[in-house]
């Protein structure tokens, strides 16, 4: 098979001929349709995440299983398929408990501990496969239906950690980029009252009212805490979701938090930033971290791009071969939304 891989972290990707994978027991090879490129990828590929090579990138897959190994049940031959990425045991007490992000015997990431999706054909344990619902047309939108495992069920399980009601109004950092505009689509979702798109390019702002922002904020001039609390009437806004996480994007949204305000930080580069615990105990402020998603919410996430409650957006869809300049446009933060690999 044809495969884009990655021989050395920080190395350019190269297309090569690879074996195609055969299932061992408990596994099942699927044919990839088309194969979402993000962030989180780009980061491994860039050596800014720890990475073994060579490896083959990419987790938000669209693929039709084309082989199962011994033991498999649940999965046949022509099933569509997505997948989820964390490598978790299932067993643990924190996978018992539906929270699978905290595994205690956490394997990883597909496309970074074992190969992923930038490829023709992928293998992964048949539990990490998860099945498209009725009604979702993955053959038809391969690229939209690939990317909701992360691009949607991401800021699905968000809404949940911040406790999100119709009543709140919401910011979110780094509005533009791919998770970001989902953000704001899954906000708009979730009834939020009003939802505020803040980036440092205002390049993004039309995506972003298009995704579904009510005002945008541009951070470039450093005023953001202040003209977030104009855009509330002073009192702050009580959903601060930062997909940036260095200091210059979390102190300005404490700043701009009101009283029960929430701040979800997820960005895989967090780094550190100061707040008053003063602040944090007069306005009773929560600050949380949120991880990937549930498998839960994966499926919950389908289900609701199925029922055409949001779609998904992709705006640059390219060849495999294409996928190193793909990423040198995401090193550059050129893309706005997400971008998908079309690949079968
Ligand atoms: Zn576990």
């Amino acid at each position: 098979m044809k495969a884009m891989v990655l021989k050395a972290p920080g190395s350019a990707l190269t297309l090569e001929n690879m074996p195609d994978p055969t299932p061992g027991p408990g596994e099942a090879v699927a044919k990839v349709l088309a194969c979402g490129a993000g962030l989180t990828i780009h980061h491994a590929r860039a050596g800014r995440l720890p990475i073994k090579t060579p490896r083959i990138l990419g987790h938000e897959i669209t693929g039709e299983i084309v082989a199962t190994g011994a033991g498999v049940k649940g999965l046949e031959r022509g099933d569509g398929v997505t997948a989820y990425f964390y490598l978790t045991c299932g067993e643990c007490r924190w996978c018992r408990v539906n929270r699978e992000t905290l595994c205690e015997n956490f394997g990883g990431y597909v496309g970074r501990e074992i190969d992923g999706g930038y490829a023709e054909y992928i293998k992964l344990p048949a539990s990490s496969f998860v099945k498209f619902p009725e009604g979702l047309d993955w053959r038809t939108h391969p690229a939209e239906a690939g990317v909701i495992c992360d691009a949607i069920a991401t800021p699905l399980k968000v809404t949940r950690k911040a406790r999100l009601v119709p009543t709140d109004t919401v910011a979110v950092f780094g509005a533009g980029g791919g998770l970001g505009v989902h953000m704001l689509k899954v906000a708009r979702w979730a009834h939020a009252r009003k939802v505020i798109a803040v980036d440092v390019m205002a390049s993004k702002f039309e995506a972003c009212v298009k995704a579904g922002a009510d005002a945008t904020v541009d951070a470039s001039d450093g005023r953001v805490a202040e003209r977030l609390l104009e855009l509330t009437g002073g009192k702050g806004i009580d959903v601060a979701i930062d997909f940036v996480c260095g200091a210059a994007t979390l102190e300005p949204a404490i700043a701009a938090l009101g009283k029960g305000g929430r701040l979800v930080t997820l960005g895989g580069h967090g780094g550190t930033f100061s707040v008053r615990a003063g602040e944090v105990l007069r306005k009773e402020i929560e600050i949380l971290g949120s991880r990937y998603a549930t498998r839960e919410e994966v499926i919950e996430s389908l289900e609701i791009v199925a029922r055409g409650e949001v779609w998904p957006m992709v705006t640059e869809k390219v060849s495999l071969a294409d996928a190193e300049a793909l990423h040198q446009r995401l090193d550059k933060a050129l893309i706005t939304g997400r971008a998908a690999l079309m690949v079968g």
